[in-house]
């Protein structure tokens, strides 16, 4: 079964929204293979989004991923990465689709609520980035 790695961002964990999201996903058709609440130091942030390092917006994406804390998952069903992204709207919830995660709960687009892997290949690497085997159920 399709695999992909989800964040709840700390604005939304800040909001009290971790239900809200985890629902959305269970509601259409997504479980929740794996979960964890954790506060994410700049060596970990700065890693996770390494691929974003040359951007200008980078110093502030680091300082925003650790003002909090995050909950990272494994979303796991049939389609999981493109579902995923489905659900959680456009990065900029200002463009996002009525009703999605984004257009819902995040206030901007570096406060945007939640990451969702954007490939199945980086699904694969992002999962076990923060997650061992022995976690994944
Ligand atoms: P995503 O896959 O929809 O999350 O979007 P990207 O991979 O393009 O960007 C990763 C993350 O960087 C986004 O979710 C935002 O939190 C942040 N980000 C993207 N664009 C900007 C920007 O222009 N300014 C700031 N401050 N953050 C941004």
């Amino acid at each position: 079964m399709e695999q992909t790695l989800s964040i709840i961002k700390p604005d939304a964990v800040k909001k009290g929204v971790i239900g809200k999201i985890v629902d959305r996903f269970e509601s259409n058709g997504l479980r929740v293979a794996a979960m964890k609440k954790m506060q994410l130091d700049a060596k970990k942030a700065g890693d996770f989004y390494a691929v974003h390092a040359e951007r200008p917006f980078y110093g502030e994406l680091v300082e925003f991923m650790t003002s909090g804390p995050v909950v990272v998952m494994v979303l796991e069903g049939e389609g999981a990465m493109a579902k995923n992204r489905d659900l959680m709207g456009a990065t900029n919830p200002k463009e996002a689709a009525k009703g999605t995660i984004r257009a819902d709960f995040a206030d901007s687009i570096d406060a945007n609520a939640v990451h969702g892997s954007d490939s199945v290949e980086n699904a694969a690497n992002e999962i076990k980035f923060f997650f061992s085997k022995e976690e994944i159920v």
